[in-house]
């Protein structure tokens, strides 16, 4: 079964072919971050219409690089949400469209199950089941995942999704958007210690995560005095230190009262590298194997839609009536779960 994945859920326009035969076939993803950066963050109108411009040049590409032809699709995968909510009926429409055109059906997906399937596709990928650690722009969640569909929220962000955070403290710190990236580059030519923030909820014994204060820390360091470059990385690298630092113990705390010996860490918050040491640091301690999804797919991406859709049309999911779409911009993971 050929399935096409459609990704338009914010500032990504992603397409890919995913073959349940021969694996992933096609992918290609348009990132609109230097649209978006002169505004400092993402403008959904502006967003809307470039996923218009984008979708059937991607389409097009896609197709190519799996020497095929729509007429072999089996079906399409769009996200449904959560996201912008005019992004998403862009991507929505878009799949509708082609489903009708075709006579092959539409399938609904969940941007996180997305995200959370998404190390899967890995050419060395885990078994079920597993503890996963999404950490994303717009989600910090920790998962008991026991198989497709089954997925067990154990805890998450109360307030600043870990990505956010990231973003935001990269903003205070004068740099652009999007900040992740940018504040770990800053971070590497920094140590961390000589500026001191707090480890949130570290001992909460919960797997809850609280980031904002973290946040606010680095805005009170910044406006007690000007800060050399120096000092700027020094804080950036003490910042990058806190949270990867709670994100890696909350994660091993979840995985070691599972009793399972698999941690999945997807998300774009999951490319960063000190996070990456933290964590495999802790699991070869632990003897628990970390799998992380091939780079390219942590940040947003039509293949881990089409493969996410194609696990779910396995499973037997029913697709929406011919021609009917619909999204949800707020969608909680936790009204797809069922018990693992
Ligand atoms: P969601 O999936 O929750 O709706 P999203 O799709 O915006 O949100 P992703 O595309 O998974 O999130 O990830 C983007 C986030 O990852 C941004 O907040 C970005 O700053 C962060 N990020 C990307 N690379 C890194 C990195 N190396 N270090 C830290 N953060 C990073
Ligand atoms: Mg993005
Ligand atoms: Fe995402």
């Amino acid at each position: 079964m050929k399935v096409l994945g459609i990704e338009s859920s914010c500032d990504e326009t992603g397409v890919a072919l995913y073959d349940t035969e021969r694996g992933l076939r096609g992918h290609a993803v348009h990132t609109q971050v230097t649209m978006h950066e002169a505004y400092g963050g993402v403008v959904p109108e502006l967003a809307s219409r470039d996923h218009i411009r984008r979708l059937v040049p991607l389409l097009r590409k896609v197709l190519e690089q799996a020497q095929t032809t729509l007429a072999e699709v089996d079906a399409v995968a769009y996200t449904a949400g959560p996201g912008l909510a005019g992004a998403l009926l862009v991507g929505a429409s878009f799949a509708a469209s082609l489903a009708v055109a075709r006579g092959i059906p539409a399938l609904p997906v969940h941007h996180l199950e997305g995200h959370l399937l998404s190390p899967l596709l890995s050419a060395d990928p885990p078994a079920f089941p597993f503890i996963a650690l999404l950490v994303s722009g717009g989600h910090t969640q920790l998962m008991r995942v026991t198989g497709v569909g089954a997925y067990e929220l154990l805890g998450e962000s109360l307030d600043d999704a870990a990505g956010e955070a990231f973003d935001k403290t990269a903003k205070l710190l004068g740099l652009g958007y999007p900040g992740g990236p940018q504040l770990a580059r800053l971070a590497a030519r920094g140590r961390p210690g000589r500026f001191k923030l707090p480890r949130p909820m570290l001992h909460s014994g919960d797997f809850d995560f609280s980031f904002s204060g973290l946040k606010t820390a680095v805005l009170t360091a910044v406006r007690k005095q000007t800060l050399d470059d120096a000092a700027r990385a020094d804080l950036a690298a003490e910042f990058q230190e806190a949270v990867s630092e709670v994100l890696a113990a909350k994660a091993m705390a979840a995985v070691r009262a599972s009793g399972m010996k698999r941690l999945v860490v997807a998300g774009g918050v999951g490319a960063n590298l000190r996070l990456r040491e933290q964590l495999n640091a802790a699991a070869a301690q632990a003897g628990v194997r970390v799998y992380y999804p091939e780079l390219e797919l942590c940040t947003d991406n039509g293949a881990m839609i089409a493969f996410c859709g194609a696990q779910r049309l396995l499973a037997g999911a029913e697709p929406a009536c011919s021609g009917v779409f619909s999204v949800r911009p707020r969608w909680p993971l936790q009204e797809l779960l069922q018990p693992g």
